[in-house]
């Protein structure tokens, strides 16, 4: 029998539920509180330039994405691209694209580089990631690596990424970004390959949204949820300002202590568990350059800089996308409450501008067409030490209240494939 499902949140899960549950005949309405879809792959304008807000590739064997994308029509506008890899450290830039340059890099002694090999290799094979939960991820890269190549390579990475909080993430983490870095090497092709869709997330979004239209999807955009409660004949009422509506199944797709705030029934170990996951946050500067800064798709930084690494867009996507620009983001991964979030956008454009000039003797800011920030207090949950054992339960003990998000991705990073592929095993459970 068909129902009529509630979804909070038009992020990539949101939207691909949303796909799921009407291909089998539900009737969907699904609540967003921004004023577009897609969440934190959403897109915007800078300059005379729509991309997306956060920088986004999709590797080959990223599956659950391309499957998605093929089935809103838009497979054959991948592109595929080998990208180079950069790494600043102590004051220089290097490239880091293959093993004969890892093999050069003078930051390292030849014993201290065959450790760091030898590490991502042992990573790259091992299957029981759970063993992993169990030790910190300091202890098992010094353990690897050695003492020097974790203080040297690996905190200011983790820092990078993890800000303090690498002290009590556990070794899954780097394990799973191991994984995945590899993944890109391994579909067939020997080399790293990325990929984009073209017109990028926009597209993409603008696509799924006209495929969920015509399956009769409502997307409800502007509307936050404030509120959702049982009724006495075990349906679910939401409440968005001074309207209710009734349906027979809420799934929330927003950050768990959001979750925990929607749902007053929720038990206090509920509550508990939902609060308990410890989210990093990221301040994400796009900036539309007439000039490049460098070759790489990424740059890797272990020297103190404002940004924690550099993504050059315009090394992976034609130029022509940018209309002849060059697109370049400046992420600063930091937590919830960093005094960062706190900063106007000219002091970060100022900030950030100035680290580009320090880093990038030729960068000169006149050539900057267009700076636009982004802030977001929750990203990604941190793996801390054991965590698959406390992540919050999907089915809660309201009924017919689920809560599924990035906190249930459990031997994987955040990125668009596992978001995708939590959505269909959240419908295969066949809970809603
Ligand atoms: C800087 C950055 C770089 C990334 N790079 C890549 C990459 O290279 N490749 C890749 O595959 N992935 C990448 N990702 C990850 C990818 O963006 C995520 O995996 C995916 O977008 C998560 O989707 P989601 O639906 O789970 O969450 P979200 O996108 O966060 O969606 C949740 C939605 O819920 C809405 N919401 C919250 N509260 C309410 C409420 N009360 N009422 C109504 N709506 C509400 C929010 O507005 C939001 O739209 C990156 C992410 C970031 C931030």
């Amino acid at each position: 029998m068909s129902k009529n499902i509630a979804i909070v949140g038009a992020g990539f899960l949101g939207l691909t539920i949303a796909l799921r549950c009407a291909q089998r005949g539900d009737a969907v309405t699904i609540f967003e509180s921004a004023s577009e879809i897609g969440g934190l792959a959403s897109a915007w304008k800078i300059g005379d330039v729509v991309w997306d807000k956060h920088y986004h590739v999709t590797l080959l064997s990223d599956t659950f994405t391309r499957g998605v994308v093929k089935e809103i029509g838009l497979e054959d506008d991948f592109r595929w691209v080998e990208t180079k890899t950069g790494f600043y450290t102590d004051g220089s830039l290097y490239s880091m694209s293959n093993t004969l340059e890892f093999l050069r890099f003078p930051p390292l002694g030849l014993i201290s580089k065959l450790r760091l090999g030898a590490t991502i290799f042992y990573a790259s094979r091992l299957k029981d990631w759970k063993q992993l939960e169990k030790i910190t991820v300091e202890e098992w890269l010094t353990k690897l690596s050695g003492k020097r190549t974790f203080e040297k390579m690996w905190r200011p990475l983790l820092k990078a990424k993890l800000g303090d909080a690498y002290k009590e993430t556990s070794a899954a983490f780097i394990w799973a970004t191991i994984q995945r870095m590899y993944a890109a090497r391994n579909s067939g092709l020997k080399k790293e390959m990325f990929g984009y869709v073209r017109g990028g997330y926009a597209r993409v979004l603008e696509h799924f949204a006209k495929n969920l239209e015509e399956l009769g999807v409502s997307i409800k955009l502007y509307s936050r949820i404030e509120r959702i409660e049982s009724t006495t004949d075990g349906q679910v009422n939401i409440i968005n300002g001074d309207t209710a509506s009734t349906f027979d199944a809420v799934v929330l797709t927003c950050p768990s202590s959001v979750a925990a705030d929607l749902v007053p029934e929720l038990t206090p170990s509920e509550r508990e568990s939902l609060t308990n996951v410890k989210y990093q946050g990221i301040v994400c500067a796009s900036v539309l350059t007439k000039t490049p800064i460098s070759e790489y798709y990424v740059t890797n930084i272990t020297d103190e800089t404002p940004f924690t690494g550099i993504i050059e867009m315009s090394a992976l996507v034609d130029k022509k996308e940018f209309g002849g620009n060059h697109l370049i983001y400046l992420p600063k991964y930091v937590e919830p409450d960093d005094p960062m979030f706190e900063l106007s956008d000219d002091e970060i454009e100022q900030r950030f501008l100035s680290g580009l000039e320090k880093m990038y003797p030729s960068f000169d800011r006149s050539s900057v067409v267009d700076f636009k920030v982004s802030k977001v207090r929750q990203v990604f949950p941190l793996p801390v030490l054991n965590y698959s054992g406390s992540v919050p339960s999907i089915k809660t003990s309201v009924p017919n209240v689920f809560v599924v998000n990035s906190a249930h991705i459990l031997n994987g990073t955040l990125n668009v494939n596992e978001t995708a592929q939590l959505a269909e095993n959240f419908y295969g459970a066949e809970l809603i």
